[in-house]
């Protein structure tokens, strides 16, 4: 690697200090100053997680868990800031997070976070923010750790409010060293320019998600600060060297630089940025890793938060969405992070990096964006783009030359496929580029069998979501393996509430589809870096790993090999399940005075807790003329039951009503008969629903 040194590195530096002075000179001639007395500030916080020192000014951040808040609030008695246009902080962080510094303006009609709330970034030492316009009194300050880092000290050196002629709020996302672009300037690179996609996936081994370079929320800025955003510490070499010690043979790195890491409209990444990814390229490969490095993901381009700062003109901020409205300035973002991307990275690496287009692309604004329909017009010009915005990828990394010109790319899928098995690349629909390289392309998808999001996941490994993801590899056999394409998996995970045995009897099948001979296969599995998150297999603090078995089941997995669990491990693992009959499955009483949104139970309490056929008894309140209760579904596939379109459910005997579809209430007491063909349609649902009109539902209890 060539240490590109900035030649015009002195001549700025004096300039900055120019500029440093020249504020220094408006400050000291401010017209008033009001300097805070933080000796005032209590010495612990409440939580006893944050001590301050108040003779070296230090603050001192010590949690057990990241939902500790480690904040200590200052009152400043409604103090008058009409005299005064902005607040500066003076600082300096001991380490690599800074820390949040809230201003408390007396309006509880502002948001905590975005109105008040100012994140002090480790790399810089003061922070102006303008004071409010419309704001004039403050009732207190605050100042607390960042998110979810479990040690961090900083000093706050003085905090004043003052009066100046240019209130500007510091840019953290700024160049502050005019770093210069990231380069590769290896002129020759060696790379098997003959390796087959097909033998190269079989060599990969299971990757790991590794997710420092996304920073999830918009509300703050956080500039370069980014990793403890998503859960992980700053990456370390400690870091990269524990992941490979546990197996892993491949780190994908997930980008956004349009969230915060652009430096001008033309969209210039931020060196720092790329350096840092570098870095990480580096670590891992020096560990003989391989390196995904994915392109931006589309997720956050939805957000209100991104709206607002592109509506305000912030430059560090853009996107992309696969729509035809979106398309232009799409291409144009995707083609500026590619170019980048590849000067940055050529013949310095070879085939142990490889690039992948994009993470989840998506059309938020078509009414199937998670669930596309190959028979959708509207899904059908989505897929469409998206294979124009591969093909541009593909062609801007190739256009760079060198090593890039034959590197491995995985082409990712529409949403990156979805739980219907419908999108993604498991449809024609999906193109795979033109590519001058032979044999390079790698279509990509992600799956996770038994759902990514805690309120709706299956935590019951089934056999329709067995069905589901062997017909998902039926159908690779027919469009890529038997054509001599690998696929690569670039995300399968579990949610850790969800029972150990049911992760691991899943993904003992799923690594056994995957790993199948005639296949070229390969999956990363996806993790958070904190424990106390739904995915959180690693504490990147503490390298420290979680439910090893289930980690230990896809390693091994990969390889064709069963992981051999303990006699007690099984015993003590085993999926208990208690029976529901007699239980109340209501928290508190149900009121729907008309028809909405149904009121929904998760189809997992009825799974293996219920006998064969039972009984359903309501307990009601009838509050209008007309009560009416609907009993619904929605089945594995994600269709919708209701009495109208499922003779299951017409068909349901009723006491205490009357079952026109719905069911008329006529007592306060309804039971309805679940029969043993209904009663295996709820338990592997996605939610069973409640609704209609004028009542109460206080209970809903399972009876034999
Ligand atoms: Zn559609």
């Amino acid at each position: 690697m060539k240490n590109t040194t900035n030649r015009m590195g002195g001549g700025k530096k004096l300039l900055v200090i120019a500029a440093f002075l020249f504020i220094a000179s408006i400050s000291a001639f401010a017209q008033n100053v009001y300097e805070v007395d933080l000796n005032k500030k209590p010495a612990v916080s409440d939580d006893k997680c944050l001590t301050f020192d108040k003779a070296t000014k230090t603050f001192t951040v010590k949690r057990q868990n990241s939902s500790e808040w480690a904040g200590v609030y200052l009152s400043l008695n409604n103090l008058d800031i009409s005299a005064y246009n902005i607040a500066r902080v003076k600082y300096k962080v001991i380490g690599d997070y800074g820390f949040h510094f809230v201003l408390d303006y007396d309006d509880n009609t502002l948001d905590w976070n975005y109105d008040k709330t100012t994140y002090c970034p480790s790399y810089l030492n003061e922070m102006v923010i303008p004071l409010k316009s419309n704001q004039k009194r403050l009732n207190g300050i605050t100042v607390s750790g960042a998110w979810n880092v479990p040690y961090e000290q900083f000093v706050i050196e003085s905090v004043t409010l003052e009066k100046v002629a240019n209130p500007q709020k510091t840019d953290v996302y700024a160049n502050i060293n005019n770093d210069p672009p990231v380069i590769d300037t290896a002129r020759n690179g060696t790379i098997d320019e003959k390796l087959d996609a097909w033998d190269f996936i079989k060599e990969t081994g299971t990757g790991l998600q590794y997710e420092v370079f996304i920073c999830y929320t918009l509300d703050l800025d956080f500039g370069m600060d980014i990793y403890h955003s998503m859960g992980f510490s700053k990456s370390t070499k400690e870091q990269i060297h524990s992941i490979k010690e546990k197996g892993f043979k491949t780190l994908r790195l997930q980008t956004n630089p349009g969230m915060g890491h652009l430096l001008d409209s033309s969209y210039t990444i931020d060196p720092r940025y790329t350096k840092a990814i570098k870095q990480v390229v580096d670590w891992a490969i020096a560990e003989d890793m391989y390196v995904i490095i994915c392109g931006p993901w589309a997720e956050l381009t939805s957000k209100e938060a991104y709206k607002r700062k592109i509506a305000e003109g912030n430059i560090h901020f853009a996107g992309y969405v696969v729509s035809e409205k979106d398309k232009k300035q799409s291409e144009k973002f995707i083609k500026a992070v590619w170019k980048q991307y590849a000067e940055a990275f050529n013949n310095s690496y070879d085939e142990h990096l490889i690039f992948e287009t994009l993470n989840e692309p998506v059309d938020y604004y078509h009414e199937h964006a998670f669930s596309s329909r190959p028979d959708c017009d509207g899904c059908k010009k989505d897929f469409e783009i998206l294979n124009e915005y591969n093909q541009l990828i593909v062609d801007t990394i190739r256009a760079s030359g060198g090593n890039n010109a034959s590197r491995f790319i995985l082409v990712e899928g529409l949403v990156g496929g979805d739980l219907d098995g419908n999108t993604g690349i498991t449809t024609n629909l999906f193109k795979l580029p033109k590519d001058k390289a032979k044999n390079k392309l790698i279509p990509t998808m992600h799956h996770y069998p038994m759902g990514a999001v805690p309120d709706v996941c299956k935590n019951y490994y089934t056999d329709n979501i067995k069905d589901r993801f062997n017909q998902i590899f039926a159908t690779l056999d027919e469009l890529y393996f038997s054509k001599h394409i690998p696929v690569y998996i670039s995300e399968v995970g579990h949610i850790r509430k969800v029972p150990i045995m049911e992760r691991i009897n899943c993904m003992k099948d799923f690594m056994s589809e995957v790993a199948k001979p005639n296949r070229s296969c390969a999956v990363t599995m996806h993790t958070n870096g904190n424990p106390e998150w739904d995915s959180g297999y690693y504490d990147s603090y503490k390298l420290k790993w979680y439910d090893t078995e289930y980690i230990d089941t896809i390693l091994y997995g990969a390889q064709g090999k069963e992981y051999p669990l303990s006699a007690e491990f099984l015993k003590n693992n085993e999926t208990k399940i208690e029976s529901i009959v007699g239980k109340n499955l209501l928290k508190e009483p149900v009121e729907k005075k008309n028809w909405g949104n149904g009121f929904r139970i998760s189809s997992n309490i009825f799974y293996r807790s219920t006998p064969a056929k039972y009984k359903i008894e309501f307990e009601l309140e009838r509050t209008g003329s007309n009560p009416i209760l609907q009993l619904a579904y929605n089945d594995f596939k994600n269709n919708w039951h209701e009495g109208s379109n499922t003779p299951m459910l017409k068909k349901i005997r009723v006491k205490g009503g009357i079952n026109q579809g719905n069911i008329a209430v006529k007592a306060n007491k309804v039971i309805l008969t679940i029969d043993e063909d209904l009663a295996k349609e709820l338990v592997d649902g996605n939610g069973v629903y409640l609704n209609g009109q004028d009542i109460i539902i206080k209970s809903m209890t399972v009876v034999e």
